[in-house]
C-alpha cells in the first residue's frame, strides 16, 4: 500500500531518529486461525503495527510524513478483520489526528498547491479518524480553487491523458524548466522527461482523494480515469524491476485502490483485465527480485480479484515477506537511513499479511468505472 502523498522513489528522506522497539502485546488469546502461516503472519503484523505506532510518535517523522502516516493508519484499521489490532490501530490513529490538528491550524493564504494537498489528504485523514472540521474543509476548497488544474497534476485531464513532454529536473543544476523544454535552458544539458505513468499514478491517487475528501484538486477521478485505456496495455521494455517497471507496477495498484477504496471491495476480473493480467504476469519477478515492498501491494491487489493465499504465488510473496522482517518489528534495508523506506515497507507487508474484511464486490466510483469503459469502447 498505498500512500496518498507520494510514491515511493519520490520519498522524502528522514532520519530513524529513536524509532526502536515498542511493546505492543496483543491481550487476546490467539484466535484458531485459518490461512498460510496464519500465526506467523500475526506475530508479524503485530509487531509491525508496533513499530509504525512508534514510528509516527517520533516528532520528526511525524512532521515529514503526518498525513501519510494517518492514511496507513486509517487504511489499515479499515481493511483488517483483527479486532484487536483495528482497535489499537484507530486509538493511535486518532491520537496522531490530534497533533495533525494542532500542527495544521489554518490553510496559509498564500497555499500553493504543496499545502493545498497537504491539508486535503492530512485533514481528508482526521475527518476520518473522528477528528472532523469543516472550517478547514472550506478553507482547503476555496485555496484548491485558486490553483489552475494542471499544477496537480501537470496536465487537465478534461484535455489529455498523462503527457510525455514535461521534463525532469536538470541533472546538473537542479532548474525545473516548462512543459515542452528538451533542453535546460541554463545548461545546455538534454533534459529526461516525467514518465507516463508515475504522472498516472499520482494523478489517480491526487484525484481520488479529492473526491473522496469532497474537494476539487485538479479534477475528478472520473476526468482521469477516462486515459486508463491510453495507457494499456502495460508493457515493460525488459524483465528487471527497474524505473520503467515501477512506474507501471505502482500506476496499476493504485488504479485498483482507487476503484475498490483502498481494498475495501472485490472487484470482477473484467472490470480491469489489463491490471489484473499485469499483477499476475509479473509477481514471481517481484518475488525473485526480493522486492518484499512491493510483493505486499501485489498480495492485496490480486485479492482485490480473489486471488487467496491458496495461490502459489500467494503463497512465495507471503514467505519473502515473512523472511525479511528485522528485529525492530520494521520491513525495510537496514542499510539506509531514509525513514519512508521503513515505514512505508512496513506498512504494505502488514497490508500483504493480514487478513482483509471484503465488503463485497464492487466500485467506489460508478461513474469513473463507466468513464474508463466508455474511452475504452470508443478508442
Ligand atoms: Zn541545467
Amino acid at each position: 500500500m498505498m500512500g496518498l502523498g507520494m510514491n515511493r522513489r519520490k520519498a522524502l528522506g528522514a532520519l530513524l531518529a529513536g524509532c526502536g522497539g515498542a511493546s505492543f502485546s496483543c491481550s487476546q488469546p490467539v484466535r484458531a486461525m485459518r490461512g498460510y502461516r496464519m500465526a506467523e503472519r500475526m506475530e508479524a503484523i503485530h509487531r509491525g503495527m508496533s513499530f509504525l505506532y512508534t514510528c509516527s510518535g517520533v516528532e520528526e517523522n511525524f512532521l515529514r510524513h503526518g498525513e501519510d502516516l494517518l492514511w496507513c493508519f486509517y487504511s489499515i484499521a479499515e481493511c483488517i478483520t483483527d479486532p484487536e489490532i483495528k482497535r489499537k490501530t484507530l486509538e493511535i490513529g486518532r491520537q496522531r489526528a490530534l497533533e495533525w490538528r494542532r500542527l495544521h491550524p489554518k490553510v496559509p493564504a498564500d497555499a500553493g498547491v504543496g499545502d493545498v494537498t497537504e491539508y486535503a489528504y492530512g485533514s481528508y485523514c482526521s475527518d476520518l479518524l473522528g477528528l472532523r472540521d469543516e472550517r478547514i474543509k472550506e478553507e482547503v476548497r476555496s485555496a484548491a480553487a485558486k490553483v489552475p488544474r494542471e499544477e496537480f497534476f501537470g496536465f487537465d485531464p478534461t484535455k489529455e491523458g498523462p503527457p510525455g513532454d514535461i521534463p525532469r529536473r536538470c541533472k546538473t543544476c537542479r532548474k525545473k524548466s516548462v512543459r515542452g523544454v528538451q533542453m535546460c535552458p541554463k545548461c545546455g544539458n538534454p533534459l529526461r522527461m516525467e514518465d507516463r505513468y508515475d504522472i498516472l499514478c499520482d494523478a489517480v491517487i491526487c484525484s481520488y482523494s479529492g473526491d473522496r475528501y469532497g474537494v476539487r484538486l485538479g479534477g475528478s477521478f472520473a476526468e482521469v480515469a477516462q486515459w486508463i485505456p491510453t495507457m494499456r496495455p502495460y508493457r515493460v521494455k525488459t524483465r528487471v524491476l527497474d524505473d520503467d517497471f515501477y512506474g507501471i507496477a505502482y500506476a496499476v495498484t493504485h488504479i485498483i485502490y482507487a476503484f475498490n477504496d483502498y481494498s475495501l471491495w472485490r472487484l470482477k476480473r473484467d472490470w480491469l483485465p489489463q491490471e489484473y493480467a499485469f499483477l499476475r504476469e509479473h509477481l514471481d519477478m517481484v518475488i525473485d527480485g526480493g522486492d518484499f515492498e512491493t510483493v505486499g501491494e501485489f498480495i492485496d491487489s490480486l485479492g482485490a480479484f480473489g486471488v487467496t493465499d491458496e495461490d502459489p504465488g500467494i503463497r512465495r510473496a507471503l514467505d519473502l515477506i515473512l523472511s525479511k522482517q528485522n528485529k525492530d518489528g520494521s520491513w525495510g534495508d537496514p542499510k539506509t537511513s531514509i525513514i519512508y523506506d521503513y515505514y512505508h515497507s512496513t506498512w504494505t507487508a502488514v497490508g500483504g499479511m493480514m487478513e482483509i474484511g471484503w465488503r463485497g464486490e464492487g466500485v467506489i466510483d460508478p461513474a469513473a468505472l463507466q468513464a474508463m469503459q466508455q474511452a475504452e469502447a470508443g478508442a
